[in-house]
This record gives C-alpha cells, sequence and structure tokens, in this order.
C-alpha cells in the first residue's frame, strides 16, 4: 500500500533522514521504532506532505505521491495525527469530529447531500467506537491529555483514511490510557479495516502489536522485519540492548 524509497531529508546540512526506506502492506500494523531524535517525526512528515524529500520517492497504491501538498496525500486517503495533540480546544468533541467528517463530505463531491444529518450519525459511531461518546458534548480543550490524543485519532477517522498515520499516540499518557490507546489501535485494524503505521520509542508496546517493525537509527532504516526478526537482529540488539540506547 504504501512504500518509501529510500529517502533523505536535511535540515542547514544535517541528516535527519537519512536513507530511511518502509514498506507497509494493506491491513497491516506496522511500527516505525528509534530512539528520540532517530528521525520518525520527519519520515512521517516526509509521507504525508508536511515536507519534501531531498531525495527518494514515496508511493501510496502504486501512485507517486512524492511531492504532492498534504492536501492532496489527505484526499488519497492517508490521515494522520501529531505527535502533539492538535484539537480545536474551544470547540465540542462532537465539532471537532463533525467537521472533518464534512470536510470528507465535500472532498468527495457530496456537498448537496443532507450532509449535516450524515456527518451527525457518522460523527457519534467515530466517538462511539473510541470511547468518546460520552464526552460527545464537552470542549475539546477540557479533555484530559490522553483523551484529547484519542479524539485527534478521532478527528484523523473522520476523513475515512485507507492508511491512519499516528506519531507516538501514546506519548505522555498514563499505562492505563496507554492500554486502552493501544487496544483501540487494534480494534481500528480488525473492525474499520484500516492499515495502521505508527512510530514509538517504547519498545514493548511496539511488540505487542505490531506485525512489522521499521527500526530507524540516526536518520537510516537498520531493518524491517517481522518482531521476531527485529527481535534477533544483531545491529538492533547493538543499538539498543548493548549499546547507549539501552
Ligand atoms: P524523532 O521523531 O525520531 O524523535 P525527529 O524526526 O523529530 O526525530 O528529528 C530528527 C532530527 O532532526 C532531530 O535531531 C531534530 O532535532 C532534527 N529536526 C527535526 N525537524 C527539524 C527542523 N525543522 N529543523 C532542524 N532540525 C530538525
Ligand atoms: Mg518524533
Amino acid at each position: 500500500m504504501l512504500r518509501v524509497e529510500e529517502v533523505y531529508k536535511s535540515f542547514d546540512g544535517f541528516m535527519a533522514v537519512n536513507r530511511a526506506s518502509l514498506h507497509v502492506g494493506r491491513g497491516q500494523i506496522v511500527a516505525v521504532i528509534g530512539p528520540n531524535g532517530a528521525g520518525k517525526t520527519t519520515l512521517f512528515n516526509l509521507i504525508t506532505g508536511q515536507l519534501t524529500p531531498d531525495r527518494g520517492r514515496i508511493f501510496f497504491e502504486e501512485q507517486d505521491i512524492t511531492r504532492l501538498p498534504p492536501f492532496a496525500i489527505c484526499r488519497r486517503g492517508i490521515a494522520r495525527s501529531f505527535q502533539i495533540a492538535n484539537v480545536f480546544p474551544r470547540l465540542t468533541a462532537f465539532t471537532n469530529v463533525q467537521v472533518s467528517v464534512l470536510s470528507q463530505q465535500n472532498k468527495s463531491g457530496k456537498l448537496f447531500r443532507p450532509a449535516t444529518n450524515m456527518a451527525i450519525k457518522e460523527t457519534y459511531d467515530i466517538l462511539e467506537h473510541v470511547g468518546l461518546s460520552d464526552k460527545a458534548q464537552h470542549l475539546a480543550g477540557s479533555l484530559s491529555h490522553g483523551d484529547q490524543r484519542i479524539l485527534e485519532i478521532a478527528i484523523a477517522l473522520g476523513n475515512k483514511p485507507n492508511l491512519l498515520i499516528l506519531d507516538e499516540p501514546t506519548a505522555g499518557m498514563s499505562p492505563e490510557e496507554t492500554k486502552r490507546t493501544m487496544d483501540l489501535i487494534k480494534g481500528l485494524a480488525q473492525v474499520r479495516n484500516l492499515t495502521i503505521l505508527f512510530c514509538e520509542h517504547d519498545m514493548d508496546i511496539v511488540f505487542d502489536v505490531a506485525q512489522s517493525i521499521m527500526v530507524m537509527h540516526h536518520g537510516s532504516t537498520l531493518i524491517q522485519g517481522t518482531p521476531q526478526e527485529v527481535r534477533e537482529n544483531k545491529e538492533v540488539q547493538e543499538a539498543y540492548l548493548g549499546g547507549e540506547d539501552a
């Protein structure tokens, strides 16, 4: 579904992404793992068009999306969340999601259908699915940090993506919130048939849910493989288990 081929991105000569490659199969949950500063967020920004790679190419469903702007990539079916929660704090949780549901309906040219009614049901369905329906009328800014991050996933779902990209979905969460979020992510893949790409610096979380893991180190891909292949890889063991990042 997604193929990232040897992309590079430098900032003032510093190679933040230095030959990273990645493939994501339809229906898979794929994780990118690496210590802080490894280049995970930059890689996601390259995929979703917030940044353009210096070199390399990115294909989504066999189409080259390397130089497309973010809205065009979103329209093709890639939605994302950000490392820092990105909600409209003065709108209710409901309205936050409804806005993205409506904008998706406009995008697909259904502007003159009775959009609002449809969006209401769809919005409630999404809030229900992520476990926020009882907080639908709360202002987003008044929700706990964990709920705001889940709301952000709900907003991304309003775009009806085929591929959902999540940047450290459990960052700053309590252990209970982390478990709830990872269960949600597993459920999204199963129930909504979504393909999920997420990044994380906590190895334990990743090994629990990912079917394929890409390990990033200093901007480069060390390896991509099954959890077992990654666990048994010597370079990974050196980088993580023996080395400075243990
Ligand atoms: P990660 O998400 O794995 O923690 P990032 O992709 O955020 O890593 O960052 C990788 C490296 O690139 C870091 O050293 C970071 O400081 C640097 N970097 C990221 N974005 C920028 C930017 N816009 N300008 C300059 N340096 C950046
Ligand atoms: Mg990051």
